[in-house]
């Protein structure tokens, strides 16, 4: 296993190798207020930022609404459950860290968690270079930190944890496009010129939306914070799941790519520690590999591309005559996403000033809005999201 290949398998799941460590020596924190807490505080999505600053918010008996673009919670964590008899993630899937981030971002250690999740056994599985058919333990490859979910996903968790003590606060239909925190209060505007004040606001908003411009801030954000937001990079997304009729596949089928300028791309075996006998092979992309696919024509073009490419691989009909069903996901073509999320390769100072409050009043909270340790992930917007609050209350 070449350095390079090492490096590209860590990125392949959504993980950089120098943040590794970082990630790994990330520790909980509980969070404590002063004796002047905010009255009243705004957040706009209910994704896993959103919902986390919620829930937090909701321990300290902080009153709160969630203002959400779309009719649903959960955002990037997005889920399939009539696919096939497993949930399917279509966004967010692995666990990046030790779970014990789910205590962390439950921050009451009275619960009882019951989530299972499984890692990848390092002598039994292992992957194939899609382009010479090498075999790649995953011992070589470093997996030792990613872990799949058990017939579960990171939005089950999130609804079974943290949706109750939210759900009754989340306003949803509601896409803000005016931030004014020009007064004492900020008052927040809708598609519908629907207003909602609160003495703070919690902005969750993907940085590719921000970037847009689709939401205006008054006055404009400082200099440094608005360079930050229009000069990051966020790659495009696709992900794909495909039923197969039999395993033709090893746990992963890896392509050489450049992450820091093209993406990453993998096929994987999506099934892998469900407790379910179908087949399903993942394709997880991100970048210019992502784009690939999205800019083929049709869904039935894309199909036909991927059984091709699958073909090729193991150089025969297998994938074409094996094949039963598929669904996508194009992150790119959610409108209040835009695209996957901030690429590993930002620079940290970047990411640092994105996650920077303005003024002690407008926070910000979600994947690309962090201290600039760790980043793209549902651990590192729920971990931004206890930040915010924590800077907010005290
Ligand atoms: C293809 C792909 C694979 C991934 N794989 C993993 C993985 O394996 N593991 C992992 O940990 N992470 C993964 N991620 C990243 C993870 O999904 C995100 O980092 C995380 O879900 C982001 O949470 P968030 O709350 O910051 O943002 P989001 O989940 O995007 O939530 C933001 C919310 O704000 C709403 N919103 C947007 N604009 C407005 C507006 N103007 N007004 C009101 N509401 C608005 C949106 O509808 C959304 O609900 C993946 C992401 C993608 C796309």
């Amino acid at each position: 296993m070449k350095r390079n290949e090492f490096l590209k398998m860590c990125g392949l799941l959504g993980i950089s190798l120098p943040l590794q460590s970082v990630l790994s020596s990330c520790s909980s924190s509980n969070i404590s207020s002063n004796n002047n807490p905010p009255e009243s505080v705004i957040i706009i999505g209910a994704g896993a930022a959103g919902m986390a600053a919620g829930h937090l918010l909701a321990q300290q008996g902080i009153d709160f609404k969630i203002l959400e673009a779309t009719s649903t919670y959960g955002g990037r964590m997005k889920h399939n459950t009539s696919f096939v008899d497993f949930p399917i993630p279509l966004g967010a899937e692995w666990l990046h860290v030790n779970p014990s981030i789910f205590s962390e971002i439950i921050n009451d250690n009275s619960t009882n968690i019951d989530i299972t999740t499984v890692g990848y056994n390092s002598s039994l599985d292992f992957g194939i270079d899609a382009e010479d058919g090498e075999q790649i333990t995953l011992s070589e490859i470093g997996l030792v930190i990613d872990r799949k979910f058990a017939n579960s996903t990171w939005l089950s968790f999130f609804e079974t944890y943290v949706l109750p003590s939210v759900a009754s606060k989340i306003i949803y239909n509601s896409p803000i496009t005016n931030i004014d925190y020009s007064s004492d209060a900020v008052v927040v505007t809708d598609t519908d010129g629907q207003e909602y004040n609160a003495e703070k606001l919690i902005v969750t908003i993907p940085l590719k939306i921000l970037q847009n411009g689709s939401v205006n801030f008054n006055p404009q954000l400082p200099n440094n914070k608005q360079n930050a937001i229009n000069d990051a990079t966020v790659w495009s997304g696709f992900k794909a799941f495909i039923e197969f009729s039999n395993k033709f596949y090893p746990t992963f089928i890896s392509y050489t790519t450049t992450p820091e300028t093209a993406g990453q791309k993998l096929y994987y075996d999506a099934s892998y520690g469900q407790n379910s006998i179908q087949n399903v092979l993942g394709l997880f992309s991100v970048g210019t590999e992502a784009e690939t696919y999205i800019n083929l024509n049709s869904d039935s073009e894309r199909i036909d591309f991927m059984l091709n490419e699958l073909n090729a691989v193991f150089n025969s009909n297998i994938a074409s005559s094996s094949y039963i069903q598929h669904t996508f996901q194009n992150w790119n073509a959610e409108p209040y996403a835009d695209g996957a999320y901030v690429y590993d390769y930002e620079s940290f100072n970047r990411v640092y000033r994105l996650g920077q409050s303005v003024n002690n009043k407008v926070y910000f909270a979600g994947d690309a809005y962090t201290t600039g340790n760790d980043w793209g992930s549902v651990h590192a917007a729920a971990r931004s999201a206890k930040r915010a609050v924590q800077e907010m209350i005290s």
